[in-house]
């Protein structure tokens, strides 16, 4: 990933049919579209992609989630438990629906810690919310039993490891619900979008009419659709459908290039002993998008992070100093700074937050260090870069 990086003759053709019509809008307008309908071919390509019964476009992943959470009945009063390591949507979303944020350890897989996960539900609990962070799986046969002991809602976001897989199922595709982000910097990106998968058909319908201003689409005419219920606008366009259907075209393509590149990276790594990696609960269907390793202290992964730049490699993250993946600098979070007030219930909540401390991840997160895995590198170029990243860890140690 990022899929932008082999953007070409498939995008530019379906992104064509779309403005030789003019219909930019996914809904309605049928005499005038030419039969082009990308956002249903979309879906209809990520059902079959992704042996789901149903998909639905969203405008973001952000918006699959808010989307998901709808559907899944999730509002004031109710609790969603989340990883502390995470993108900043997995704690907006839930906030944006009423419920509130339960934040939880990671484990050394980098999502949800099981054992975290049984500990803080309380009968509030819906949802358990694991977030497939950089490419790789949580633990999801552990993750469904807590959730069926406990009568809760699984929820995976799998926006950063498209084209992964668990136990032979995909990932987006085990848990009551799954969500996908398109945006510019995922492995297949529409600009914008996002794709609530499910095989549940009440959660397919109302996801279909939630995301659409609570119409009902009965029928072709618009303005003679009623509202079962209230909704929002959270729509794709076509144009941004039309450049995910030359992307998903390609899916195969992408994620072999990222197993090549991530093996030849992965082999180099491997031949340092203070080097470890994350552990993947099933390391055939990791995605590859990143490379996850450890350092023995964070210490040394601070030198590492220094080396890297002496010896010119690019792409990789400590999460532990970055301002978007982990709870340590999400201050704007942590002290509630929002533009309306919030409810006593998610204050409640939120003051817990800021008593509450992460060792094992800090432990983690610190120690780790996150190398993306591009799609345009020629197996040449990543056999040197892996040389110098060796190079660079052994030149510390
Ligand atoms: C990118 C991302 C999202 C949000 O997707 P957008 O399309 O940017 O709104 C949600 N969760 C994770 C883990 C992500 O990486």
């Amino acid at each position: 990933m990022p899929g932008f990086e082999l953007f070409g003759d498939a995008e530019r053709k379906e992104l064509n049919d779309v403005l030789e019509n003019g219909v930019l809008m996914r809904y309605g307008f049928d005499g005038m579209r030419n039969g082009h309908w990308k956002a249903r071919e979309l879906e209809r390509a990520l059902e079959n992609r992704f042996d789901v019964k149903h998909a639905q476009l969203t405008s973001s992943g952000t918006t699959a989630l808010n989307v998901a959470l709808a559907v899944m009945g999730v509002g004031a009063g109710d609790e969603v438990i989340m990883p502390c390591f995470t993108f900043v949507a997995s704690f907006e979303s839930i906030l944006a629906s009423g419920a509130t944020p339960v934040l939880v350890e990671v484990d050394d897989t980098l999502t949800l810690d099981p054992v975290a996960v049984e500990a803080a539900i309380t009968p509030k609990t819906k949802v358990i919310m694991p977030v497939h962070m950089c490419g790789s799986m949580a633990e999801l046969d552990s993750l469904k039993a807590i959730c069926e002991k406990h009568d809760l809602l699984l929820l995976e976001d799998a926006c950063q490891a498209f084209g992964g897989s668990y136990k032979g199922k995909m990932l987006g595709s085990i848990g009551d619900a799954g969500t996908f982000s398109f945006d510019f910097v995922k492995t297949i990106t529409c600009g914008e979008g996002g794709a609530v998968l499910t095989n549940n058909s009440d959660y397919a319908l109302w996801a279909d009419q939630y995301s659409d201003h609570g119409h009902d689409h009965m029928g072709s005419d618009r303005g003679a659709e009623t509202h079962p219920f209230l909704g929002y606008n959270f729509r794709i366009s076509e144009l941004h459908a039309a450049v995910g259907l030359g992307q998903i075209s390609k899916m195969d393509d992408f994620i072999g290039i990222q197993r090549r590149n991530h093996g030849i990276i992965k082999e180099a790594l491997s031949e340092i002993p203070e080097v470890t990696f994350r552990r993947i609960p099933d390391p055939e269907g990791d995605s590859c998008g990143f490379l996850n390793f450890f350092m023995p202290t964070a210490e040394l992964s601070n030198k590492v992070v220094d080396a890297f730049a002496e010896f010119g490699i690019d792409a990789y993250w400590n999460y532990y100093n970055n301002n978007w993946h982990y709870i340590r600098k999400w201050d704007h979070f942590k002290e509630m700074k929002s533009l309306f007030p919030l409810s006593d219930q998610i204050k409640k909540g939120m003051e817990r937050l800021k008593n509450q401390s992460f060792p094992q991840s800090d432990d983690l997160i610190s120690r780790n260090i996150s190398c993306l895995i591009k799609l345009s590198w020629t197996e040449e170029e990543v056999k040197d870069r892996a040389a110098r990243m060796a190079a660079a860890i052994k030149s510390i140690l």
